[in-house]
């Protein structure tokens, strides 16, 4: 008869045998994380006081960070050293999400999930990379 008490064929193992085929910094970057926005309101004004924080982890222009939170929350607002401003007092919920929302735009890899991706000039089309698994798929970089 089978043998039914099929102890080592758990989920465990299973994501140890996923994680032993790919290289080591891909599956280091698997479980890449943002920081925590910070955000607050000042007056009038949202503040996300760890802004720059926050794009160092992304590796992406931060200026277009930038642009396209303003677009998402459709409102202007400022640089400040490493803040970012924007005018109106904003839920912080809606920070997150335009946050979160550039991240699946321009950063994750829709085949595989991993952020740890790069723009590629094809043409005059751009095209994300990814570096676990070689999908690419073009992107719109004009907000
Ligand atoms: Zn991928």
């Amino acid at each position: 008869m089978a043998d039914t008490a099929d102890s080592d064929f758990d989920y465990e193992s299973l994501l140890d045998r996923a994680r032993a085929n790919i290289p080591e910094g891909i599956s280091n970057r698997a479980r890449w994380t943002l920081p925590t926005p910070e955000i607050m309101i000042e007056g009038q004004n949202t503040i996300l006081r760890n802004f720059q924080d926050v794009v160092s982890h992304m590796e992406r222009d931060e200026n277009h960070v930038f642009q396209y939170i303003q677009n998402e929350l459709g409102t202007s607002g400022s640089r400040d050293g490493p803040r970012a401003r924007f005018k109106g007092r904003i839920p912080p919920k809606r920070i997150r999400r335009a946050i979160g929302s550039y991240v699946t735009a321009f950063i994750k890899c829709h085949q595989c999930g991993a952020p740890d991706t790069h723009f590629q000039k094809q043409d005059r089309t751009t095209l994300l990379k990814c570096q676990a698994c070689g999908a690419t798929r073009p992107v719109k970089l004009k907000l």
